[in-house]
Formats: C-alpha cells, structure tokens, sequence
C-alpha cells in the first residue's frame, strides 16, 4: 500500500489509538503534511514522531480510520490475510457449515478494517465500503477475496448505497468487481432456505445479523399465532413455520419486501394456510389487533443514524414497544430489537420499562439479545455493538 502523507497528533493525544481505538478526530491532529485527499494512506505519528500507525484519510469528523497499529508499515497485499484472518475467526465458529452458508466475513472495526463490510453468500462476496479508503481500495479487496477461495468463488459485488455520499454518482456506481450476476440466489441458514438480492436488495440483501435469534424465535414458536413486524425477507417468519407455528402474520411497509418474504416462504415448502402477508405501518396494523397474537417481533430499521436524532428515536422505539405490549396476549412473548448505534443497550433497555409502564403491563425478561459471532466487536470500540434485543413475557 503506498502510503501518500503523515499525521501528527497533538500532544496528550494518542492514548486511545495505543489502546487500539481505531478512530482518530479531527481535533486530535496538529498537523498534516503530504499531499493527500480522501482515500489516501497515511502514517500516524505522535507529537513526538514515534509512530503509531497507518489509516485511511477522510475529511470530516472521524478524519482517520486506522488499519494498522505500531511500527509496521502496510505491507502491498495488506487485505489478504486481513480477511484470511477474519475468515479463520467464522471457520471456528462453523461458519459456512452444513446448515449454513452465509455469513459476514467482515465486520468493519470489528474486524480491524474500518469502513469495510463483506457478506459471504455461498460463493458471492458482496462489499459495501463506508468510508473513502475503503471505496478506493475496492479492487484490491476483489482481488485478495478472488485469492482466498480461487475456483470457490462465483462473483464479487461492489454495492454502493452506503459509500459516502459525497463522491459523485459515477464514481459510487454498483458493479461486479468479478464474475457475472446470477440473482436472485439461494442460501441456507440454520438449514432455512433463502433468496437472496444483493443488486436489488436493501443492504447487501439479507440481514445476516438475525441468525441466531431467529433460531431463539423459533424456540419459542409451536403451536402459537406469530406476528413477524418489520419482516423485510421473512426470516423470522420463516423459522417460526419450520418450528411449528400456528398462523404466521408477516408485515412490512415495503411492497418489495412483501414480494420476497412470500417468495422464502413458497421457497421453504411450507403449507401456505399457516401464512399470511400484510403491506402495512407496523404502527397502523397494531391498532386493532388486541388479544390475537402470542409471539411478536419488532425488528424495526434503525430509528436513529446520529446523536442528534436520538430523542427522536427512543420516543419511536417507546411508542412502538408500548403498542405491542398494549396488545400482545397475556403469556405472550415479544421479541424487540433496536439496531440503532446511538441507542445504547441501557438506553434501549431504560426505554423499554417506559413501554411496559405506559402500556400498564407485568413483564418479565427471559433473554437479552445480540449479534450473533461473525459480527464480532473489538473491546476496545464498544460502539461496534449495535444490535440489542430483548426477549419478554407479558403477564
Ligand atoms: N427483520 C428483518 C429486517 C428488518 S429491516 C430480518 O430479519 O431480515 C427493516 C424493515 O422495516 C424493512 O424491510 C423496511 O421496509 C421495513 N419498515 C420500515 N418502516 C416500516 C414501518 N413503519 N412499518 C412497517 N415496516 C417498515
């Protein structure tokens, strides 16, 4: 990796990035020499000039996002056993295995490469970049992926939806970095069948991240009337049929969406009469719904991308826990989940209690949730954790 300039931080300023915190903020630097722009590798140096590393450069508030920490320098294949590493992490964890075969691999600060996202779709590697560096350095991602699995490897898709927004539109173009398409596309999770659209799909096409509380979802399913809101593909949906449910309900406000939960049931066999289909606000369909379901899923999109809107949307996650708790039937059972970074797992927590007092109910907490392993966090960027959930009894 060329590395094109330095950084010098202010005095007083790198006990974060020793201790591995991969950010550095704009009022953490003193100077900046080379020539470089957004994208650019640079080396990190003390005040002093004692080295601390090498990251990507960004203008704004996070202006580096380390890569690597000490004395080393980059070395010209740095990402291929970056992710050869990850991918001993997900083979420990049995990741892909018999039953399953789709994972993410990366998992940005978690797995030391900052801005960089990479799902593994039995065979396709779809790669979102949320940083600059990283949209830069797409082909050489491509590249050390195609080395890694050789003839296992179908195609790479570069999905730019979630490239900073300030490159210009033809350079955030989606394309196949290798192979050719071949969606939609078929994998299996936890022995569930799934399509899967990277090209036309929200994010890179199925939410990965669910695994494991589906499987708990399901543990909790037979014989009951399911309520699966926010169902974008109908994964909850989908292990609450094979588990045994009665009536399965799924509702999303996306038509598209609808379109391919319907398609992953269909494609999983099962008999249709148990589900039912509802395009619909999860708000609105709530309303008048009391005393008819015994499970119920609130898996809603994230209510708050910045701090700034955090009230906001803890006022969100408050109405819509109050309104399912308000109508769920007593001993039931309401799976919630906030994917909000800034919504941290006591705020999230502090907010459900405000729902259960607004909707006047006993409720118990059986399980706190998470992400499942192969969206590790490191412990020293505790904001990696963004997934929380809570599994809840209602009296
Ligand atoms: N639970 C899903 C992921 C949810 S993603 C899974 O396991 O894969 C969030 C979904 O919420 C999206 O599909 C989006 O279309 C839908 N959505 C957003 N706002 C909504 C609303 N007010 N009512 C219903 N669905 C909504």
């Amino acid at each position: 990796m060329d590395v094109s300039g330095k950084i010098t931080l202010k005095k007083g300023k790198s006990f974060s990035i020793e201790r591995f915190h991969p950010w550095i903020f704009s009022g953490a630097i003193q100077r900046i020499d080379g020539n470089i722009h957004d994208g650019s590798w640079v080396e990190v140096v003390q005040h002093n000039g004692k080295p601390l590393g090498t990251g990507h450069f960004q203008e704004g508030s996070i202006t580096v996002r380390m890569l690597t920490f000490g004395e080393s320098r980059p070395a010209p294949d740095f990402y291929t056993p970056k992710l050869a590493a990850a991918l001993l992490l997900r083979t420990s964890a049995h990741l892909p295995g018999e039953l399953t075969n789709c994972f993410r691999w990366i998992h940005a600060e978690g797995d030391g490469l900052p801005g960089l996202i990479v799902d593994w779709y039995n065979g396709v590697a779809v790669i979102q970049a949320h940083s600059h560096g990283m949209h830069a350095d797409r082909k050489k991602i491509a590249l050390a992926i195609k080395k890694i699995w050789g003839a296992h490897l179908k195609s790479v898709y570069y999905k730019a939806q979630s490239t900073p927004a300030h490159l210009s539109q033809t350079e955030r173009e989606d394309e196949y970095l290798f192979g050719l398409g071949g969606v939609p596309h078929v994998v299996r999770e936890n022995n569930n069948k799934f399509y899967v659209d990277w090209e036309e799909g929200q994010k890179t096409g199925f939410f990965l991240d669910q695994r494991e509380n589906r499987k708990i979802l399901g543990e909790f399913s037979k014989g009951k009337k399911v309520l699966n809101t926010f169902c974008y593909t109908g994964g909850f949906s989908v292990y609450a049929i094979a588990a045994g449910a009665d009536i399965v309900h799924s509702v999303d406000s996306s038509e598209k969406a609808i379109a391919v939960a319907r398609k992953n049931i269909e494609l999983n066999m099962f008999d249709e009469s148990v589900h039912k289909c509802y395009t619909s606000d999860t708000f609105d369909f709530l309303k008048d719904k009391q005393n008819q379901y015994d499970v119920i899923v609130l898996d809603p999109p994230a209510f708050a991308k910045k701090r700034d809107s955090r009230h906001r949307a803890v006022k969100g996650y408050q109405r819509l826990n109050a309104d399912a708790m308000r109508i769920i039937r007593p001993g039931g059972i309401i799976f919630t989940f906030s994917c909000s970074q800034v919504v941290d797992r006591k705020l999230f927590y502090d907010t459900v209690i405000s729902a259960a007092i607004q909707a006047q109910r006993q409720v118990k907490v059986l399980q706190h949730l998470s992400q499942p392993s192969d969206h590790p966090v490191s412990l020293f960027h505790p904001e990696g954790e963004y997934l929380k959930g809570l599994a809840l009894y209602l009296e």
